[in-house]
């Protein structure tokens, strides 16, 4: 199977049926394809795969349907064919896409998705970096075009304070109300730790209300909710917004949102280290204002540096140069208002020479190009850090010096051979970048030290 899923033209009869509404979709109308492997191919004689057409709209309608992992368009390169459309088709469709990606970067769901690996990640340096691809890369690999203010004020809630007046036990009070479950039993099984923990396991197993299956809450109605509910004066009022917040909810949607209302997401990371992930200066420039909406704003105007308050030496030359060298796709997405911008730039914005160019192909955010592979990378590597993020984001597993007897792949520059035997591949750092801009493994014969 092709590693493009898509394709787009213009029906070429009117015989094709739309896998979505059922209809015949029109000769010349603009229709999209997705390939699939042939199903009848039962023994895998390699038949060629098969395409199920989609009215434009009808298309986009699946993709917020299907479940998480499964492929989407999130860029035209994601389709063969888009460079021949005309151009108010390819506006149209664009445009359709960008607000895809704004909906998928806005997901509450993705929010739990970033706070799960901040929270798996042990170095801080790496959390940090986990905030600035979230940031750069978005679901669309161009930027994530969410709302960054929500998503910051989101993962600091210990931060940004905003106060709700429920301690553990009035929040099992007003579960079990709501969950019909005995407060007793709760009180039982928020004795083994966790209050977040305890209301996710008694959700899923409530007779009243059921925890939806997919995810659909979005960071704003989060937000407006919580913020409903830290207006909230009487029990009733409480009782009432919560309701309406677990009918939006998975359990893991749930257990996040208390998490929230109890200001510990439970990531282990700091302040600074996750305004870090937004830009280099925003921690110091919050403890200036501690106004995170005007620091974000700040960041996304590419004002930051000339904040008052913020001193000289924090915004130095030394500093500069650092971060000048890192390359300014980092700092991309922010700077990016929303609207239809980002959408008819991404090939300009794409530096195929550029080392991190990878996050400028889409459909790599999902991608396991890595999955088994335990590759020992010397910190001495060029561009260690984006590489060694690579990998992990591509589910891949980065050894130290020590487990180095048990890689699968030993990445050694040029001239510099190592003197491994066995099964173990030595290649080049380029056999790294080769793999995640093609999304797939290359060969290792190409890239021999
Ligand atoms: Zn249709």
């Amino acid at each position: 199977m092709s590693t493009v899923d898509f394709t787009v033209e213009y029906a070429r009869s009117a015989k094709s049926i739309c896998r979505y509404c059922h209809e015949f979709i029109e000769k010349n109308a603009v229709r999209i394809g997705k390939i699939i492997p042939n199903p009848y191919d039962e023994c895998e004689a390699g038949w060629d795969d098969v395409t199920r057409w989609h009215h434009t709209d009808c298309m986009l309608k699946v993709f917020e349907l299907d479940k998480p992992k499964e492929k989407k368009i999130k860029a035209p390169g994601d389709m063969y064919g888009f460079e021949h459309l005309k151009k108010n088709d390819k506006d149209t469709i664009l445009k359709l896409i960008n607000d895809g990606n704004t909906k998928r970067d806005n997901l509450f769901r993705d929010f739990r998705c970033l706070c799960a690996k901040i929270s798996e990640e042990e170095s801080s340096a790496g959390k940090t970096s986990l905030v600035s691809n979230h940031l750069w890369k978005g679901n669309g690999g161009t930027g994530y075009k969410g709302d960054v203010y929500l998503l910051m004020k989101l993962l600091l809630p210990g931060v940004v304070k905003t106060v709700y007046n429920l301690n553990d036990k009035q929040l099992i009070k007003l579960f079990s109300q709501i969950f019909g479950t005995s407060l007793i039993a709760m009180e039982e099984d928020l004795d083994q730790g966790d209050v977040s923990e305890t209301v996710r396991v008694c959700f899923e197993k409530s007779k009243k209300v059921t925890p939806l299956k997919k995810s659909v809450l979005s960071l704003q109605e989060a937000d407006g909710l919580l913020n409903s509910l830290s207006k909230a004066t009487t029990e009733s009022e409480q009782l009432s917004i919560l309701t309406k917040i677990i009918i939006r909810c998975t359990s893991n949607d749930l257990m996040m949102v208390v998490r929230i209302i109890k200001h510990d997401l439970g990531i282990n990371a700091t302040a600074k280290h996750l305004l870090g992930g937004l830009h280099p200066h925003a921690y110091e420039a919050f403890k200036v204002s501690r106004n995170l909406k005007d620091v974000v704003e700040r960041v996304q105007a590419n004002t930051l540096e000339s904040m008052p308050g913020l001193k000289e030496k924090e915004t130095g030359n030394g500093n500069r140069d650092d971060r000048d060298n890192r390359d300014d796709l980092k700092k991309t997405p922010v700077k990016r208002p929303t609207g239809d911008e980002g959408l008819t730039t991404p090939a300009k914005k794409q530096k195929p020479e550029c080392k991190t160019a990878p996050a400028a192909s889409p459909s790599n955010v999902a991608a396991n190009i890595f999955t088994g592979c335990k590759i020992f990378l010397p910190e001495t590597t060029d561009s260690f850090k984006e590489l060694k993020q690579y990998i992990i984001d591509f589910d891949g597993e980065v050894l130290s010096e020590g487990s180095k007897r048990s890689a699968t792949h030993i990445v050694s520059s040029k001239g510099k051979m190592s003197t491994v035997s066995g099964k173990v591949k030595v290649v080049t750092p380029d056999w790294l970048w080769h793999s995640i801009k093609k999304k797939q493994l290359a060969s290792t014969e190409e890239y021999k030290p």
